[in-house]
């Protein structure tokens, strides 16, 4: 069986090992400024821990190294770390000097704000961790001495600044990020990948290698894409559609300005208005930019004409450009931008078919991560669990969830499940991609909806001659083609295997006189369906052949006038590998055999 069981972060060792961490960072800056600190917060974080500090002056790499020789020393004399319940007159007393803490105590009084910031049920046990000679207001958990952290394990990584409860009208603090982890090697590996990730951050290469821009001038989250950045755009699209064209699906497009009542009708209105461009008002009508293609998909269903339950499945997609808006401090990159292009499929099938349609969906998408070299995928099941918020057709939720975990099953596909985690409208699926960097994405989705059909008024003839409301299944495979070609650049830094690349071959003359030859055998491979360019520039050969390889193109094709008299070229990889002479023929073959070995 594929179904694993999920442990939460907040209950692991390594988050107890980081939450100690933040407490023994925070003493040895209260020791390093001998008490001239005001300590705010400290919580764990996704592989690291954090600590906010007002300071009388900014820290500077000096103070961080001075701060690891402090933690260390603290971390060698084993203090226990006791928990002792106080009253509010205690906690006061002791943090009297403390304005953060005195405030962060007010709010556990009166049930407002706690230490990370959520909301708490009214008059907890205010509770202190002490080590050694520093006490911190704390619900814990943490470890049971500071010798459980390994000295050799730790590292302070950057200084940054933060506002008291990150309200921009409170002080700046000096927030103190760490990463902690529980052996040398760990954080070894660790940073090793924090490094390799800032190399392959996907702004940085998409400028390097020339494939997409953002401007001023169009404004913040709109990205252009070069000729080279929209040849990927379309290779990558134009792999989907045909493995979706294979799979049964009908492409349909739908446009990109809608009636805003229609999203009133679909609920969107109410869940996503805030996601939404401002309307646009022509003659008392009012329009919306598309923030979704779920109820104009619908709507085309509907307005194709009485279906019969022999049509069904039917399976719409369409590559749709939508316009959300996203705050602008949380644009990034292509992974959060406001004009998107979403794989977007609506699958309208009979209550008995929703099991057969999930597991289809679950094979194309397995199909698609394999070429696009994810291996390592999981899936998350959100199902209605217990929770009160679902309370129309609780026999439709059942058969669903089973018939999903029962695709899920049979697929052998590693799956979790998250209950109370479901739709409103349905359970779902979502695929978590781990890349070559160990991170995980969300990349495609399948959700059941019960509730658009029958809002937005579709129907079919059953089998008993009556009309009744068909299932939805949203489907997405790479979600976007932005955010996906963000983490593609990430996942292969750069260097994408030969069937994606946008330049398979790059021709490099030696001299003048080969240039002839060298158009030559560009419009052969042409001709054999490959993309190829060829570099005519002053340079030395070395340095165009360096400058091929930092573009990452696979094939570089060295053409001197040996090479010309024997029809062909002297063959390297982007690698630096030389694979030496090779016939023009036997070229083209090479390259297409990478192309349909998906490398
Ligand atoms: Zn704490
Ligand atoms: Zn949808």
């Amino acid at each position: 069986m594929a179904k694993q069981t999920v442990e939460r972060y907040e209950e692991t060792e390594l988050y107890r090992l980081r939450h100690s961490a933040a407490h023994v960072m925070a003493q040895a800056v209260v020791q390093l400024f001998a008490g001239d600190v005001r300590v705010a917060i400290g919580p764990p974080i996704e592989d690291g821990f954090y600590y906010d500090f007002e300071l009388p002056r900014s820290l500077t790499p000096d103070d961080l190294q001075a701060i690891e020789t402090g933690m260390r020393r603290i971390v060698l004399g084993k203090h226990p770390f006791v928990r002792r319940e106080v009253t509010a007159a205690e906690a006061r007393a002791e943090f009297g000097a403390q304005p953060y803490k005195l405030e962060l105590i007010d709010g556990l009084v009166s049930g407002a704000k706690a230490e990370a910031g959520e909301r708490v049920p009214a008059a907890p046990a205010i509770t202190f961790y002490t080590q050694d000679t520093f006490t911190d207001l704390c619900r814990g958990p943490h470890l049971e001495h500071t010798g459980q952290l390994n000295a050799q394990s730790f590292k302070l990584l950057s200084v940054a600044g933060a506002y008291w409860r990150g309200d921009e009208k409170n002080a700046m603090l000096q927030r103190v990020y760490g990463t902690a982890w529980r052996t040398p090697q760990e954080l070894k590996d660790y940073l090793w990948r924090l490094e390799e990730a800032r190399k392959r951050d996907h702004r940085k290469l998409g400028k390097e290698l020339g494939l997409f821009h953002f401007s001023e001038d169009i404004g913040p989250g709109l990205p252009l894409f070069t000729p080279k950045g929209e040849l990927l755009r379309h290779q990558m699209e134009t792999y989907v559609r045909e493995t979706q064209t294979r799979y049964g699906y009908q492409h349909v497009w739908t446009g990109h300005i809608v009636k805003e009542d229609l999203y009133k009708r679909s609920g969107h209105y109410e869940n996503y208005k805030d996601a939404m461009f401002p309307p646009m008002v022509d003659d008392n009508i009012t329009f919306r930019l598309k923030p979704m293609n779920c109820p104009s998909h619908m709507t085309l269903y509907r307005e194709m004409g009485l279906h019969s339950y022999r049509e069904l499945p039917m399976r719409f997609a369409e590559f749709a450009t939508l316009y959300r808006y996203e705050k602008s401090g949380e644009l990034s990159g292509l992974t959060r931008v406001r004009s998107l292009t979403q794989d977007d499929c609506h699958i309208f099938c009979t209550p008995e078919q929703v099991g057969s349609e999930f597991a289809l969906a679950l094979q194309l998408i397995t199909e698609i991560l394999n070429r696009y070299r994810f291996a390592d995928y999981r899936v998350r099941l959100s199902l209605r669990g217990t929770a009160g918020k679902y309370v129309q057709d609780p026999e439709k939720w059942e058969q669903a969830e089973a018939a999903l975990r029962t695709a899920l099953d049979v697929s052998g596909v590693d799956y979790y499940e998250a209950e109370g985690e479901a739709a409103f409208y349905g359970p779902k699926a979502d695929f978590m991609a781990r890349d070559v960097l160990g991170r995980e994405w969300q990349l495609s989705t399948i959700q059941v909806d019960f509730i658009q059909p029958a809002r937005l008024g579709l129907g079919y003839i059953g089998e008993d001659g009556r009309e009744h409301v068909p299932v939805v299944l949203h489907r997405a495979v790479t979600g976007s083609t932005e955010r996906f070609l963000g983490v593609l650049i990430e996942h292969f830094a750069g260097a994408f295997p030969t069937w994606l690349a946008p330049v398979q071959a790059l021709l490099v003359p030696i001299t003048d006189r080969n240039h002839g030859y060298c158009q030559k055998l560009a419009a052969s491979l042409s001709e054999a369906g490959l993309r190829v360019d060829w570099d005519g520039g002053v340079e030395r050969m070395n340095a165009k052949i360096r400058k091929a390889q930092l573009s990452k193109i696979p094939y570089i094709l060295v053409i001197g006038d040996r090479e010309e008299e024997q029809g062909g070229a002297a063959v390297r990889l982007r690698s630096g590998e030389d694979l030496g002479a090779k016939p023009a023929l036997e070229i083209i073959d090479l390259i297409l055999a990478a192309v349909a070995a998906g490398t």
